[in-house]
Protein backbone atom coordinates (compact mmCIF):
# COMPACT_ATOMS: atom_id res chain seq x y z
CA UNK A 1 0.00 0.00 0.00
CA UNK A 2 1.24 3.36 -1.00
CA UNK A 3 0.22 6.75 0.42
CA UNK A 4 0.33 8.14 -3.04
CA UNK A 5 -2.45 11.01 -3.90
CA UNK A 6 -4.43 10.35 -7.05
CA UNK A 7 -4.94 13.42 -8.59
CA UNK A 8 -8.43 14.16 -10.00
CA UNK A 9 -9.65 17.02 -12.31
CA UNK A 10 -13.40 17.54 -13.60
CA UNK A 11 -14.95 19.49 -15.81
CA UNK A 12 -18.01 21.71 -14.46
CA UNK A 13 -21.28 22.79 -16.85
CA UNK A 14 -24.77 22.51 -17.59
CA UNK A 15 -25.59 20.67 -19.20
CA UNK A 16 -22.34 18.27 -19.11
CA UNK A 17 -23.34 14.80 -20.45
CA UNK A 18 -21.91 16.12 -24.09
CA UNK A 19 -18.64 17.09 -23.11
CA UNK A 20 -15.85 15.60 -25.06
CA UNK A 21 -12.97 16.63 -22.51
CA UNK A 22 -13.23 13.59 -20.66
CA UNK A 23 -12.86 11.66 -23.33
CA UNK A 24 -10.04 14.02 -24.63
CA UNK A 25 -8.42 13.75 -20.68
CA UNK A 26 -8.37 10.68 -20.32
CA UNK A 27 -6.85 9.37 -23.50
CA UNK A 28 -3.93 11.41 -22.51
CA UNK A 29 -3.97 10.01 -18.65
CA UNK A 30 -3.93 6.77 -20.29
CA UNK A 31 -1.05 7.48 -23.18
CA UNK A 32 1.38 8.94 -20.59
CA UNK A 33 0.16 6.09 -17.51
CA UNK A 34 -0.58 8.93 -15.66
CA UNK A 35 -2.33 7.44 -11.81
CA UNK A 36 -4.80 10.48 -12.32
CA UNK A 37 -8.67 10.39 -13.14
CA UNK A 38 -10.95 13.25 -15.64
CA UNK A 39 -14.70 13.57 -15.01
CA UNK A 40 -18.03 15.33 -15.83
CA UNK A 41 -19.57 17.12 -12.83
CA UNK A 42 -22.89 18.71 -13.40
CA UNK A 43 -22.93 21.84 -11.60
CA UNK A 44 -25.76 24.81 -11.34
CA UNK A 45 -24.61 27.94 -11.15
CA UNK A 46 -26.14 29.10 -7.26
CA UNK A 47 -23.62 25.69 -6.52
CA UNK A 48 -21.08 26.80 -8.48
CA UNK A 49 -19.46 29.03 -5.56
CA UNK A 50 -19.30 26.15 -2.80
CA UNK A 51 -18.16 23.54 -5.20
CA UNK A 52 -15.00 25.02 -6.43
CA UNK A 53 -14.10 26.01 -2.84
CA UNK A 54 -14.75 22.49 -1.83
CA UNK A 55 -12.79 20.98 -4.68
CA UNK A 56 -9.14 21.58 -3.19
CA UNK A 57 -10.21 19.52 -0.16
CA UNK A 58 -11.61 16.48 -2.21
CA UNK A 59 -8.04 15.40 -4.31
CA UNK A 60 -9.10 18.15 -7.07
CA UNK A 61 -5.97 20.07 -8.75
CA UNK A 62 -7.57 21.71 -11.55
CA UNK A 63 -10.57 22.05 -13.29
CA UNK A 64 -12.43 23.00 -17.20
CA UNK A 65 -15.36 25.36 -16.97
CA UNK A 66 -18.04 25.17 -19.74
CA UNK A 67 -21.53 26.87 -20.67
CA UNK A 68 -22.68 28.34 -18.14
CA UNK A 69 -19.82 28.93 -16.20
CA UNK A 70 -17.57 30.45 -17.89
CA UNK A 71 -17.96 34.60 -16.54
CA UNK A 72 -19.50 33.69 -13.37
CA UNK A 73 -16.03 31.81 -11.97
CA UNK A 74 -14.11 34.71 -12.91
CA UNK A 75 -15.77 36.23 -9.90
CA UNK A 76 -14.45 33.38 -7.74
CA UNK A 77 -11.15 33.43 -8.79
CA UNK A 78 -8.30 34.48 -6.63
CA UNK A 79 -5.65 35.28 -9.54
CA UNK A 80 -7.00 35.34 -13.24
CA UNK A 81 -4.24 35.23 -16.26
CA UNK A 82 -4.51 38.49 -18.22
CA UNK A 83 -5.67 36.90 -21.28
CA UNK A 84 -8.51 35.24 -19.11
CA UNK A 85 -9.28 38.81 -18.19
CA UNK A 86 -8.95 40.25 -21.30
CA UNK A 87 -11.84 37.77 -22.77
CA UNK A 88 -13.52 38.40 -19.46
CA UNK A 89 -14.09 34.70 -19.28
CA UNK A 90 -12.14 31.44 -18.27
CA UNK A 91 -11.96 27.50 -18.98
CA UNK A 92 -9.27 26.46 -17.12
CA UNK A 93 -8.66 26.51 -13.36
CA UNK A 94 -5.73 25.36 -11.25
CA UNK A 95 -5.66 25.16 -7.70
CA UNK A 96 -2.95 26.13 -5.08
CA UNK A 97 -1.99 23.81 -2.37
CA UNK A 98 -3.88 26.38 -0.30
CA UNK A 99 -6.94 25.79 -1.98
CA UNK A 100 -6.49 29.17 -3.91
CA UNK A 101 -7.89 29.04 -7.41
CA UNK A 102 -6.01 30.82 -11.04
CA UNK A 103 -8.32 31.09 -13.30
CA UNK A 104 -7.19 30.82 -17.18
CA UNK A 105 -8.59 31.46 -20.58
CA UNK A 106 -7.15 28.72 -23.23
CA UNK A 107 -9.62 29.03 -26.07
CA UNK A 108 -7.34 31.59 -27.86
CA UNK A 109 -4.56 29.26 -27.90
CA UNK A 110 -6.09 26.32 -29.33
CA UNK A 111 -7.58 28.37 -31.76
CA UNK A 112 -4.14 29.54 -33.22
CA UNK A 113 -1.96 26.16 -32.42
CA UNK A 114 -4.84 24.48 -34.43
CA UNK A 115 -4.65 26.50 -37.82
CA UNK A 116 -0.46 26.31 -37.07
CA UNK A 117 -0.76 22.30 -36.73
CA UNK A 118 -2.72 22.20 -40.40
CA UNK A 119 -1.97 24.93 -42.12
CA UNK A 120 1.08 25.98 -41.06
CA UNK A 121 2.03 28.37 -43.64
CA UNK A 122 -0.52 30.65 -42.24
CA UNK A 123 0.39 33.82 -40.30
CA UNK A 124 -2.17 35.96 -38.38
CA UNK A 125 0.01 38.62 -39.88
CA UNK A 126 -1.18 37.74 -43.40
CA UNK A 127 -3.76 40.28 -43.32
CA UNK A 128 -7.58 41.43 -42.22
CA UNK A 129 -9.25 38.99 -40.74
CA UNK A 130 -13.39 38.60 -40.45
CA UNK A 131 -14.59 37.33 -37.54
CA UNK A 132 -18.85 36.27 -37.94
CA UNK A 133 -19.75 36.22 -34.06
CA UNK A 134 -19.23 37.74 -30.87
CA UNK A 135 -20.05 35.74 -28.10
CA UNK A 136 -17.40 34.19 -25.73
CA UNK A 137 -15.35 32.31 -28.42
CA UNK A 138 -15.28 35.27 -30.70
CA UNK A 139 -13.83 36.92 -27.66
CA UNK A 140 -11.16 34.71 -27.19
CA UNK A 141 -10.20 34.51 -31.12
CA UNK A 142 -9.51 38.40 -31.54
CA UNK A 143 -7.57 38.43 -27.67
CA UNK A 144 -4.98 35.20 -29.91
CA UNK A 145 -5.01 37.00 -33.18
CA UNK A 146 -4.06 40.44 -31.74
CA UNK A 147 -1.39 38.75 -29.60
CA UNK A 148 0.11 37.19 -32.70
CA UNK A 149 0.39 40.63 -34.19
CA UNK A 150 -3.21 40.65 -36.35
CA UNK A 151 -2.95 43.81 -38.36
CA UNK A 152 -6.68 44.61 -38.47
CA UNK A 153 -9.53 42.67 -37.55
CA UNK A 154 -12.81 42.65 -38.63
CA UNK A 155 -15.87 41.74 -36.67
CA UNK A 156 -19.85 41.56 -37.57
CA UNK A 157 -22.38 40.20 -35.60
CA UNK A 158 -26.40 39.55 -36.05
CA UNK A 159 -26.93 41.94 -32.61
CA UNK A 160 -24.08 44.67 -33.86
CA UNK A 161 -23.88 46.21 -30.15
CA UNK A 162 -21.98 42.60 -28.78
CA UNK A 163 -19.51 43.63 -31.59
CA UNK A 164 -19.28 47.19 -30.82
CA UNK A 165 -18.57 45.88 -27.38
CA UNK A 166 -15.65 43.50 -28.40
CA UNK A 167 -14.15 46.55 -30.40
CA UNK A 168 -13.94 48.84 -27.23
CA UNK A 169 -12.59 46.45 -25.36
CA UNK A 170 -10.01 45.45 -27.65
CA UNK A 171 -8.90 48.83 -29.30
CA UNK A 172 -8.25 50.16 -32.64
CA UNK A 173 -7.23 47.58 -34.85
CA UNK A 174 -10.68 45.89 -34.12
CA UNK A 175 -13.48 47.35 -36.62
CA UNK A 176 -16.95 46.58 -37.04
CA UNK A 177 -19.18 45.55 -40.06
CA UNK A 178 -22.45 45.15 -40.71
CA UNK A 179 -23.97 41.97 -40.74
CA UNK A 180 -25.35 42.30 -44.08
CA UNK A 181 -22.42 43.73 -45.35
CA UNK A 182 -19.89 40.49 -45.23
CA UNK A 183 -19.71 40.05 -48.74
CA UNK A 184 -17.97 43.36 -49.46
CA UNK A 185 -14.96 42.24 -47.10
CA UNK A 186 -14.67 38.99 -48.02
CA UNK A 187 -12.30 40.11 -50.92
CA UNK A 188 -9.60 41.36 -49.10
CA UNK A 189 -10.34 39.15 -45.96
CA UNK A 190 -6.78 36.72 -45.55
CA UNK A 191 -8.48 34.69 -42.34
CA UNK A 192 -12.31 34.06 -42.32
CA UNK A 193 -13.37 32.46 -39.33
CA UNK A 194 -17.23 31.58 -38.09
CA UNK A 195 -17.19 31.91 -34.37
CA UNK A 196 -21.17 31.87 -34.52
CA UNK A 197 -22.92 28.95 -33.40
CA UNK A 198 -24.52 28.78 -36.92
CA UNK A 199 -24.43 25.65 -39.03
CA UNK A 200 -24.46 23.63 -35.13
CA UNK A 201 -26.31 20.24 -35.88
CA UNK A 202 -29.56 21.86 -34.38
CA UNK A 203 -29.00 25.34 -35.44
CA UNK A 204 -29.70 27.08 -38.72
CA UNK A 205 -27.40 27.28 -41.16
CA UNK A 206 -24.73 29.71 -41.70
CA UNK A 207 -25.90 31.67 -45.18
CA UNK A 208 -23.23 33.40 -46.05
CA UNK A 209 -22.05 32.85 -50.19
CA UNK A 210 -18.37 32.85 -50.43
CA UNK A 211 -17.80 33.54 -53.85
CA UNK A 212 -16.63 37.03 -53.58
CA UNK A 213 -13.61 35.14 -51.48
CA UNK A 214 -9.84 35.40 -53.13
CA UNK A 215 -8.77 31.43 -52.97
CA UNK A 216 -5.39 32.56 -50.88
CA UNK A 217 -7.72 33.17 -48.09
CA UNK A 218 -8.22 30.62 -45.07
CA UNK A 219 -11.28 29.66 -43.81
CA UNK A 220 -12.40 28.02 -40.31
CA UNK A 221 -15.10 26.78 -38.34
CA UNK A 222 -15.12 26.88 -34.67
CA UNK A 223 -18.04 24.62 -35.37
CA UNK A 224 -16.88 21.14 -34.73
CA UNK A 225 -20.35 18.83 -34.75
CA UNK A 226 -20.38 18.19 -37.88
CA UNK A 227 -17.06 18.53 -38.53
CA UNK A 228 -17.35 19.56 -41.87
CA UNK A 229 -19.79 22.71 -42.14
CA UNK A 230 -21.35 23.77 -45.28
CA UNK A 231 -18.68 26.84 -44.62
CA UNK A 232 -15.64 24.65 -44.86
CA UNK A 233 -17.40 22.75 -47.95
CA UNK A 234 -18.06 25.86 -49.79
CA UNK A 235 -14.72 27.67 -48.67
CA UNK A 236 -12.90 24.26 -50.38
CA UNK A 237 -14.57 24.62 -53.45
CA UNK A 238 -13.33 27.63 -54.06
CA UNK A 239 -10.20 26.67 -53.54
CA UNK A 240 -9.15 27.80 -50.16
CA UNK A 241 -7.34 26.15 -47.56
CA UNK A 242 -9.92 25.28 -44.61
CA UNK A 243 -9.39 24.26 -40.93
CA UNK A 244 -12.07 22.50 -38.80
CA UNK A 245 -13.13 22.96 -35.21
CA UNK A 246 -12.35 19.53 -33.95
CA UNK A 247 -8.62 20.60 -33.34
CA UNK A 248 -9.12 23.87 -31.22
CA UNK A 249 -11.22 21.54 -28.88
CA UNK A 250 -7.81 19.71 -28.49
CA UNK A 251 -5.20 22.05 -28.39
CA UNK A 252 -7.10 24.35 -25.99
CA UNK A 253 -6.78 21.48 -23.62
CA UNK A 254 -3.15 20.86 -23.89
CA UNK A 255 -2.16 23.76 -21.52
CA UNK A 256 -4.33 22.95 -18.64
CA UNK A 257 -3.28 18.99 -19.11
CA UNK A 258 0.41 19.96 -18.67
CA UNK A 259 0.31 22.14 -15.85
CA UNK A 260 -2.08 19.70 -13.73
CA UNK A 261 -0.06 16.42 -14.60
CA UNK A 262 2.79 17.92 -15.15
CA UNK A 263 3.60 16.26 -19.37
CA UNK A 264 2.91 18.31 -22.41
CA UNK A 265 0.99 16.17 -24.28
CA UNK A 266 1.04 15.95 -27.83
CA UNK A 267 -2.11 15.97 -30.63
CA UNK A 268 -1.84 12.91 -32.17
CA UNK A 269 -4.54 11.29 -35.18
CA UNK A 270 -5.85 8.60 -32.75
CA UNK A 271 -7.43 11.33 -30.50
CA UNK A 272 -8.74 13.23 -33.46
CA UNK A 273 -10.07 9.75 -34.35
CA UNK A 274 -11.75 8.70 -30.91
CA UNK A 275 -13.06 12.48 -30.64
CA UNK A 276 -14.68 12.40 -34.15
CA UNK A 277 -15.96 8.44 -33.44
P1 LIG B 1 -22.16 32.34 -27.59
O1 LIG B 1 -21.39 33.17 -26.62
O2 LIG B 1 -23.51 31.83 -27.22
O3 LIG B 1 -22.26 33.16 -28.99
C1 LIG B 1 -23.05 32.67 -30.04
C2 LIG B 1 -22.79 33.50 -31.29
O4 LIG B 1 -23.58 32.96 -32.36
C3 LIG B 1 -23.22 34.96 -31.15
O5 LIG B 1 -22.38 35.76 -31.94
C4 LIG B 1 -24.64 34.92 -31.72
O6 LIG B 1 -25.11 36.17 -32.20
C5 LIG B 1 -24.45 33.98 -32.87
N1 LIG B 1 -25.74 33.40 -33.29
C6 LIG B 1 -26.46 32.45 -32.64
N2 LIG B 1 -27.60 32.18 -33.33
C7 LIG B 1 -27.60 33.01 -34.42
C8 LIG B 1 -28.50 33.22 -35.50
N3 LIG B 1 -29.64 32.52 -35.61
N4 LIG B 1 -28.17 34.13 -36.45
C9 LIG B 1 -27.03 34.85 -36.35
N5 LIG B 1 -26.12 34.69 -35.34
C10 LIG B 1 -26.42 33.79 -34.39
O7 LIG B 1 -21.32 31.02 -27.98
P2 LIG B 1 -19.73 30.84 -28.02
O8 LIG B 1 -19.28 30.23 -26.76
O9 LIG B 1 -19.12 32.12 -28.48
O10 LIG B 1 -19.59 29.71 -29.15
C11 LIG B 1 -19.84 29.99 -30.51
C12 LIG B 1 -19.59 28.71 -31.32
O11 LIG B 1 -18.22 28.32 -31.22
C13 LIG B 1 -20.42 27.51 -30.84
O12 LIG B 1 -20.82 26.77 -31.95
C14 LIG B 1 -19.41 26.69 -30.03
O13 LIG B 1 -19.69 25.29 -30.03
C15 LIG B 1 -18.12 26.96 -30.81
N6 LIG B 1 -16.92 26.81 -30.00
C16 LIG B 1 -16.01 25.90 -30.42
C17 LIG B 1 -14.83 25.73 -29.70
C18 LIG B 1 -13.84 24.71 -30.20
O14 LIG B 1 -12.97 24.32 -29.41
N7 LIG B 1 -13.89 24.32 -31.45
C19 LIG B 1 -14.58 26.49 -28.54
C20 LIG B 1 -15.55 27.43 -28.14
C21 LIG B 1 -16.72 27.57 -28.89
P3 LIG B 1 -25.96 37.14 -31.24
O15 LIG B 1 -24.95 37.85 -30.39
O16 LIG B 1 -26.68 38.02 -32.18
O17 LIG B 1 -26.89 36.25 -30.43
Amino acid sequence: MTNEKIPLVAVLGSPISHSKSPVLHSYWLRKYGINGHYIPMEVDTVDLDNVLISMPKMGFIGANITIPHKENVMKIADKISDRAAMIGAANTLSFGSNGRIYADNTDGYGFIENIRQHQPEWHATDGPSLILGAGGASRAVVSSLLEKSAPEIWITNRTRARAEKIASDFGARVKVIDWFSVNKFLPDAATVINATSLGMVGKPELTIDLKPLSNKTLVTDLVYNPIETHLLTQARERGCRTVDGVGMLIHQAVPGFSRWFNVQPTVDTALRDLLLS
